[in-house]
C-alpha cells in the first residue's frame, strides 16, 4: 500500500496566449500601487514596455538579473527597490528575472507576480538558489512563492532554438526527478508523466518553428514547475547545482547534457518511474529516449561543450556527495565521477 503526503502549494496561475495583458489587472488585485518591474539586461526593453502599459502603478525598472542569483545582485537590487518605495514585484523572464524577485521577496516579504518566458519553473516553487563566494545554497521558504504567475506564451515566441531546447530539458529534468523522488505521490506524478508527454511532442515542433506548440510546451512546463516545488530533487538536480554553483556552467545547458545521465545511473534502482517515463516519452528506455530527444532538438551533448575542465570532474564528484540526499541509487563518489565522465566526453548514457 503506497503511503503519501500531498502539500499543495497556494498560488494563482492565469496561463493564455496574451495573458500579459492582463497583468494591470492582477497588479491592482493585489492592491499595489508601486509596482517594481526585474529583468535582466537583455529583456530592458521589455520591462520598459510593462513599465509603460503598468502606469501609474509601477514605480520602475531593476535590469540587473543574473543567473544563479548572486548574492551581491542581490542587495544591490535592493537598494534600488528601497529608493523607489516598491510595494510589490513583477519578475519577468527566466528563471534569473524570478530568482532575483525570489531573493528580493525573502528580505522583504512583498508580493511577486511572475511573468515566466522560459520553461525553468521556478515560478512554481518555494526554492531559491543563491550564490555567494562561489558557492550555491538553496533556501526554501512560503515567502518566495510569487502570489501570481502570469503564462503567457506569446512571450516564449522570442525563445531561440538552443534556449528552447535547453530550456524544456530542463524541465523535463523536473518531471523526471519527480517520477523517482523520495516523496513522489500520485498527484505529482500525474503531473510529471503529462509533462514529460507534452514536452516531448512540443519541444521538437517548437525548435522547428512552429509557433502552435508553444502553449503545449509552456503547459508541460508549469506542470514541471509544480512538481519542482512538490517533491524532493535527487541526483539530477544536485549535480547540476554543483556544476553550476561551483563550476559557473550555464543552468538550462547544464539540465540538458546531465539528464540522460541521471536518468541512466538511477534507472536500475527505479524501474517503474523509467516505466512511466518511457511510456511518456514514447521511448523504448527513458534514458536513450531522452538522450535521442536531446540530440534531434541540438541540445549540447557534453560538459566539455559546455566549458568545463576534465580536471575540474573529480573536485564535482567529490562536492556532490559531500552532504547525503535521498537518491533512488545509492550514491558514492566513484559512480558520480563515472557518470560525470560520461557526460563530460558526450557518451550516451550508460
Ligand atoms: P535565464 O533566466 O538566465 O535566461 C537565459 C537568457 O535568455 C537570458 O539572457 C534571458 O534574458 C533570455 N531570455 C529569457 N526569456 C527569453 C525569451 N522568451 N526570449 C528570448 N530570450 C529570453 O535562464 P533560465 O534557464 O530560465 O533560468 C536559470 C536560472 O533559474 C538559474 O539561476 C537557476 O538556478 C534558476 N532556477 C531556479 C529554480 C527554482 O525553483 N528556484 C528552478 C529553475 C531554475
Amino acid at each position: 500500500m503506497q503511503q503519501f503526503v500531498w502539500n499543495a502549494a497556494p498560488g494563482r496561475v492565469v496561463f493564455g496566449a496574451g495573458s500579459l495583458g492582463g497583468l494591470a489587472e492582477e497588479v491592482a488585485r493585489i492592491g499595489a500601487r508601486r509596482a517594481v518591474v526585474l529583468v535582466t539586461p537583455t529583456q530592458a526593453r521589455r520591462g520598459a514596455a510593462i513599465l509603460a502599459s503598468l502606469g501609474d502603478r509601477c514605480a520602475g525598472v531593476i535590469a540587473t538579473a543574473a543567473m544563479h542569483t548572486p548574492v551581491e545582485v542581490t542587495e544591490a537590487a535592493l537598494a534600488e527597490l528601497r529608493a523607489m518605495e516598491g510595494d510589490c514585484l513583477v519578475a519577468m523572464g527566466g528563471g534569473s528575472a524570478i530568482g532575483l524577485g525570489k531573493a528580493l521577496a525573502l528580505r522583504t516579504d512583498l508580493p511577486q507576480i511572475a511573468v515566466p518566458t522560459t520553461y525553468a519553473g521556478s515560478e512554481m516553487t518555494m526554492l531559491l538558489g543563491q550564490t555567494e563566494r562561489g558557492e550555491k545554497h538553496t533556501v526554501r521558504s512560503a515567502k518566495v512563492l510569487p502570489e501570481v504567475v502570469v503564462y503567457d506564451v506569446d512571450l516564449t515566441l522570442s525563445m531561440p532554438p538552443a534556449l528552447t531546447a535547453t530550456s524544456g530539458l530542463n524541465a523535463m529534468a523536473h518531471a523526471v526527478e519527480a517520477l523517482y523522488a523520495v516523496d513522489a505521490n500520485p498527484v505529482t506524478s500525474l503531473m510529471a508523466e503529462e509533462s514529460l508527454r507534452l514536452l516531448a511532442r512540443a519541444l521538437p515542433r517548437c525548435v522547428a518553428g512552429d509557433a502552435a506548440a508553444r502553449s503545449d510546451a509552456l503547459q508541460g512546463a508549469f506542470l514541471a514547475g509544480v512538481c519542482l516545488g512538490a517533491v524532493s530533487i535527487a541526483l539530477h538536480h544536485k549535480i547540476c547545482h554543483v556544476l553550476g554553483g561551483s563550476f559557473g556552467l550555464p543552468h538550462a545547458e547544464t539540465h540538458s547534457v546531465m539528464l540522460p545521465h541521471a536518468t541512466g545511473f538511477n534507472a536500475p534502482a527505479a524501474p517503474d518511474a523509467m516505466a512511466r517515463v518511457a511510456q511518456a516519452i514514447g521511448a523504448a528506455d527513458a534514458a536513450q529516449g531522452l538522450w535521442d530527444l536531446a540530440s534531434r532538438i541540438g541540445a549540447p551533448m557534453s560538459l566539455a561543450a559546455l566549458g568545463l575542465h576534465e580536471s575540474d570532474l573529480d573536485r564535482a564528484a567529490a562536492i556532490a556527495v559531500a552532504s547525503p540526499y535521498p537518491n533512488p541509487r545509492p550514491l558514492t563518489q566513484a559512480g558520480i565521477r563515472a557518470l560525470l565522465g560520461d557526460a563530460f566526453a558526450g557518451r550516451p548514457p550508460s
